[in-house]
């Protein structure tokens, strides 16, 4: 539960204006090494000031105390970082491009919460006040996008919209149940779950909110992680946040309450994902095709070449766009192509069944940083849900390429 009420030393304020050079001043919360000045510049340097929430290092587990923590940040994907704080001895700064396995929140996070009524204004002009859980739900960690403008944003709200999640004053519809979150309410407890992630939330609630809550059998969640919710103690405090689009708002159905409708999507609307590993290389992609496995390799790459879908103008060449097919280290039954105009990543495999061509949206090289194929699961769960902005339902074991690769298929619905 939030683990306490720590709260470090005051940070820079946000307005700070921009230097011209990543300089960081003799005050700046964290330390951060050459290449994340460079990366980040000035700009993303104080995003990463007013997002990151030190409490306990991300390496050790223990409280980071008063020295100025390190910074390591980890870039996932080409323009999406993750950076976490570490005592500087656990973790020194660093700027990391290996690709790691935890993307899901590591046991490690702390996530913080508050609870308020908040006063709200039917259609119909009467208030109706709703009970809403304030969630940081990553202390000490935060991703970042970089935009094709070189800014860089926060990744946290655009996370949450992922997974169903409004932007107040934009989008949010107040009373609409989101299907990928359960609430549940255990005498003073409650839980927020977010389902197929492991993560959760426990918030205390009493008085007012408990009541409201059992009433409306519901509840509003806004997530941030610009702010620590310790420190909202009035709802107008949230306000510069909710304009700055810095918030992710959705309402959350309790367990036991009368049930939201059920969405059930079109067959039409299912794909396939194929996650493919081994020990030091794994890809989760989309499946576009399959065809016979007696082609020839050569056979098979013309084949994929005719199906790998074209951005915009169908009448481009498709010959001469992509660059050479190449073969995937280690494994014989497997070559890759990077599309240039799509800039999609496409896979062509010959398994024991099939020849398949996978459009691949995330991939590992080198050792992954998991264990069971459970890990590896959870990581294609999550690549497939932010980069390819499907929900997998199950993954099964399918036909394989070549000894020591393991081939699951997972039924996708669009979020
Ligand atoms: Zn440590």
């Amino acid at each position: 539960m939030g683990k306490g009420k720590r709260l470090r030393a005051s940070r820079p304020s946000r307005d700070r204006p921009a230097g011209p050079a990543a300089e960081v001043s003799t005050n700046y919360p964290f330390e951060v090494d050459e290449q994340t000045r460079r990366t980040l510049g000035a700009q993303g340097l104080r995003l990463l000031a007013t997002n990151l929430w030190p409490l306990d290092c991300q390496s050790c587990g223990w409280e980071l105390g008063s020295a100025r923590p390190s910074v390591l940040v980890t870039e996932l994907v080409p323009f999406i970082v993750s950076a976490s704080v570490h005592h500087a001895r656990c973790q020194p700064a660093t700027w990391t491009t290996g690709v790691n396995l935890t993307m899901n929140p590591p046991a490690r996070l702390s996530y913080a919460n508050q609870t308020f009524l908040c006063p709200l204004q039917n259609s119909d002009g009467e208030w109706h006040d709703r009970p809403l859980v304030l969630t940081n739900p990553s202390l000490e960690m935060v991703t970042f996008q970089r935009r094709q403008d070189g800014q860089w944003t926060v990744g946290t709200v655009e996370f949450f919209r992922r997974m169903g999640l409004r932007t107040p004053g934009k989008d949010l519809v107040i009373d609409k149940p989101l299907p990928d979150f359960s609430a549940e309410l255990d005498g003073t407890i409650l839980t927020l779950r977010v389902h197929d992630t492991g993560e959760q939330w426990e918030a205390t609630v009493s008085g007012p909110v408990e009541s409201r809550l059992r009433e409306l059998g519901g509840t509003l969640l806004g997530v941030t992680t610009a702010a620590h919710p310790h420190r909202i103690t009035h709802l107008d405090q949230m306000i510069p946040l909710i304009h700055s689009g810095q918030i992710a708002m959705g309402w959350i159905a309790l367990a036991g309450a009368e049930q939201p409708l059920t969405e059930t999507p079109p067959p039409e609307d299912l794909k396939t994902y194929v996650l493919h590993y081994s020990a030091d290389h794994a890809t989760v992609g989309e499946l576009l095709a399959t065809t016979d496995p007696s082609l020839t390799s050569a056979q098979a790459q013309a084949w994929a070449l005719d199906r790998i879908p074209l951005p915009g103008d169908a009448d481009l060449p498709r010959q001469g766009r992509l660059l050479e097919w190449q073969q995937v280290n280690r494994d014989p039954n497997a070559w890759y192509a990077l599309d240039a105009l799509s800039l999609g990543d496409f896979f062509v495999r010959r398994h024991d069944d099939a020849w398949t061509l996978v459009n691949v949206i995330s991939r590992i090289d080198g050792a992954p940083a998991a264990d069971t194929d459970d890990e590896v699961q959870d990581w294609a769960t999550t690549a497939a849900r932010i980069l390819g902005d499907v929900r997998i339902l199950s993954w099964v074991p399918a036909p394989t390429t070549t000894s020591g690769f393991t081939t699951f298929h997972g039924a996708a619905v669009p979020r």
